[in-house]
């Protein structure tokens, strides 16, 4: 096992000894894991193709603007001004994260990860369906160029490019939304270079990954992956050979059965693994948990009339000491800071507004006298209307008996989606002032609902120099 183990961790399954790069023919997995994780991946393209079309109120489910600032997550729109939500949900999602890999090690990657789902339930079927299983892959690479062989490459690489230009252009749509990525196909290509550029790099990018780059995304570039040797530990939950139960293993005869393991070294594991590598050697970075490996070996155990899931989800600790999965100390203060983060996180988008303003006075004034009995203020108001609808934003003193004057009318219009400002006077009677700095509270209303209250200050003369 020693020597095994050494040898493993000194090269790359998917690198030869010259350096150069050992192409994965991935076995086609059979199985109840492979099929429950096609009924789920079934459910995550439905979802991803058909997300950037849904539209509530004229915005988006979902839209994540990035070179603009603006996301709309389930119809809610955050604003740059909503940054600290959005970077608190970041904290909060990187906790989830480190918890549950913790726990459930790289469950997201092998069920949920869009990088796994594309290329396993999508491009490599499309490969199955086109140049064979995994020998007949084998068998056309080193076939010599003939029609056959280049018909199923041409096949193969444009039904390729074809799903990337689709895929990269539901990616555009969550990006600048599903009208503008519209307007962009049906305009005129002199108006929209930058977005037809944007398709283009997109697409060559998924096709890239998806026909040659591979299963190297994630065991080389992925920094989730590069983080599994600090996220898991003895306890968390993995896809793992019993190797107690297998060693030692043996080629399958009935005289060997009661000197042997139960594996009998078939490497049928190892011939569906996606990255190409032997999971009998322990955890590995480059396991994306796709339990094919599972399902490869149960039909073996099926076939050779032994107990079924000799590679099964377990903990390190599981199977070396036969301990169930706990919830170890280690997931308690993770979830107890995640339970933290999310109420905090919960309150500050219960108390988030849809209409947000800052009030200042104008810069560079001080206070300016109106007759005998009043003093007025000149400030500057800046609103976000986050809302679908325009605001006619109306303001009010709500205290000190005074009066406001809005510069221009009696409201201040922001348009949807936009953002306005504003000017307006605080006029009081000399009689509410009395400091130098008058704490005042004005109330924003759109008709007579009221939006938001702000406390400003007000300046003005010293009453007893007034007195003078
Ligand atoms: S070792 Fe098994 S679970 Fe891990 S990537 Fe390979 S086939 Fe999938
Ligand atoms: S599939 Fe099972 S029996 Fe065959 S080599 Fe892998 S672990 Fe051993």
């Amino acid at each position: 096992m020693e020597t095994s183990l050494h040898s493993f961790r000194d090269h790359l399954a998917t690198v030869d000894e010259t350096g150069h790069r050992k192409w994965v023919f991935a076995q086609k997995p059979k199985g109840k894991w492979y099929n429950w994780r096609s009924y789920i991946s079934w459910g995550f393209f439905v979802l991803f193709f058909t997300l950037p079309f849904v539209y509530v109120k004229g915005r988006p489910l979902f839209l994540f603007n990035i070179p603009n600032a603006r996301f709309i997550i389930f119809g809610k729109v955050f604003w740059p001004q909503d940054f600290f939500i959005f970077g608190l949900t970041m904290v909060t999602f990187i906790i989830f994260v480190i918890l549950f890999t913790a726990a459930f090690g790289r469950l997201f990657c092998g069920w949920i990860c869009p990088q796994t789902i594309f290329m396993e339930m999508l491009f490599r079927k499309v490969e199955y369906a086109i140049e064979g299983d995994a020998a007949a892959q084998k068998l056309l690479k080193k076939a010599p160029w003939s029609t056959q062989k280049i018909l199923k490459k041409i096949s193969k690489h444009s039904v390729f490019y074809l799903l990337a230009f689709v895929i990269a252009n539901t990616f555009l749509a969550y990006i600048i939304g599903v009208r503008e990525l519209w307007k962009i196909m049906t305009g005129s290509p002199s108006e929209h270079i930058g977005g037809l550029f944007s398709i283009l790099l997109f697409s060559g990018v998924f096709y890239s990954v998806y026909a040659f780059f591979r299963e190297q995304a994630c065991t080389v570039v992925c920094p989730y992956g590069r983080l599994q040797s600090v996220l898991l530990d003895r306890n968390s939950m993995i896809v793992a050979y019993d190797h107690r139960r297998g060693e030692p293993r043996g080629k399958f005869s009935k005289k060997a059965e009661a000197t042997q393991g139960d594996c009998i070294d078939c490497f049928q594991c190892v011939k569906v693994c996606p990255t190409g590598i032997d999971i009998r050697n322990g955890t590995q970075m480059e396991c994306v948990g796709c339990t094919a490996c599972i399902d490869a070996c149960n039909h073996m155990m099926e076939k050779t009339g032994r107990p079924l899931d000799l590679i099964r989800y377990a903990s390190e600790n599981g199977i070396s000491n036969h301990e169930p999965l706990r919830y170890t100390l280690r997931m308690k203060l993770y979830t107890g800071l995640l339970c933290i983060l999310v109420v905090i996180l919960s309150a500050l988008l219960l108390s988030r507004k849809d209409v947000d303003a800052t009030i200042m006075r104008t810069p560079g004034m001080l206070y300016q006298e109106r007759g005998k009995d009043s003093v007025t203020n000149l400030y500057t108001i800046k609103i976000a209307n986050k809302t679908t609808r325009q605001v006619p934003l109306g303001i009010r003193l709500e205290d000190k008996g005074g009066q406001i004057e809005v510069i221009g009318g009696q409201t201040i219009p922001v348009k949807r989606e936009e953002e306005g400002a504003g000017n307006f006077f605080v006029v009081l009677p000399r009689r509410s002032i009395q400091d130098r700095k008058t704490s005042i509270r004005l109330g924003l209303y759109e008709g007579d609902h009221k939006i938001d209250e702000i406390r400003t200050n007000f300046l003005g003369p010293l009453p007893d120099k007034d007195n003078d």
